[in-house]
């Protein structure tokens, strides 16, 4: 992966040269906030006094120009290796993907997404999957090629539950066919070494504690320089914590975490750390 002049702090910030279109891959920041997202809506309808240092100020810039306007955290890799083709890789389908579609995608010309990976299955996670649909070729008849998305095992089970009908391969006896939004789920591993190829590109779980009673997946990626990708950690699990140390197998370029707790030790991480959230 190509990664240079990654913007810090808000969403929408990309590499540059490839989006829109051009050659070589990029990183997109679909979104950079938390679980409810930026503004706070409550900060807006009942202000306290004073008001909200940030929330007050959520909707005075554009979305391009605002780190203080954030949808719930989500990566979009364009993948370019040869400088012609793109895959776009999406990584989390939040409650606020919809407005990251609008807001982002038309900015960098993102014409449709190729393979998706999820990190857990919380709500700021998962709860775009039904507007999945909109960015998919219409097919009144749902006939289309379904979009790979990349899954724990926990995760499809808890996913079943929340979106049947996106789940389900055969109608019920009576039922008419609605369009819904056509996706492969493939299960991957909670394993740092067990990888998977998503458009072409392999990535490598990284397990980290999201909460001491909860596993949430980051992920390793890139073939000329190597990407971490964690979001939504409290606490890395030692496995994870030796793969992405200077002592560890891979030796990391660029660092990006997701974290609203300082709790982690960055004792052994290499300088290019990318620290998301923590906007207070
Ligand atoms: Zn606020
Ligand atoms: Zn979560």
């Amino acid at each position: 992966m190509e990664v240079e002049g990654v913007g810090i702090g808000s969403d929408g910030a990309s590499n540059g040269p490839a989006a829109g279109g051009g050659g070589g891959s990029a990183l997109i920041f679909l979104g950079t906030g938390c679980s409810s997202a930026l503004p706070n809506a409550r900060c807006l309808i009942e202000p306290s006094d004073p008001p909200c240092r940030v929330c007050s100020q959520s909707l005075l810039l554009p979305p391009d120009a605002n780190p203080n306007y954030r949808c719930n955290t989500s990566l979009l890799i364009d993948y370019c290796p040869d400088n012609t083709k793109h895959s776009y890789i999406l990584i989390d389908v939040g409650k606020t993907f919809r407005e990251q579609v609008l807001r982002w995608f038309t900015l960098y010309k993102i014409p449709h997404v190729d393979s998706i990976i999820l990190t857990h299955e919380h709500a700021d996670a998962v709860l775009g999957l039904d507007d999945i649909r909109a960015i998919q070729p219409y097919s009144s008849t749902n006939d289309i090629d379904p979009t790979p998305i990349y899954l724990s095992q926990h995760a499809m089970d808890s996913i079943a539950e929340k979106f049947p009908y996106l789940v389900r391969k055969k109608l019920k006896e009576g039922q008419e066919v609605r369009r819904v939004a056509q996706l492969d789920w493939k299960i991957i591993e909670e394993n740092c070494e067990k990888s998977f190829v998503a458009s072409g590109l392999q990535f490598f779980p990284l397990p980290v504690m999201h909460g001491e009673d909860y596993v949430c997946l980051g992920f390793l990626f890139g073939e000329k320089y190597k990407v971490a990708y964690i979001s939504d950690v409290s606490r890395f699990i030692p496995s994870t914590e030796q793969v992405i140390s200077k002592k560890g197998v891979w030796q990391l370029d660029l660092l990006i975490l997701d974290t609203l707790y300082k709790v982690i030790n960055l004792l052994a991480t290499p300088d290019g750390i990318f620290c998301i959230e923590g906007y207070q």
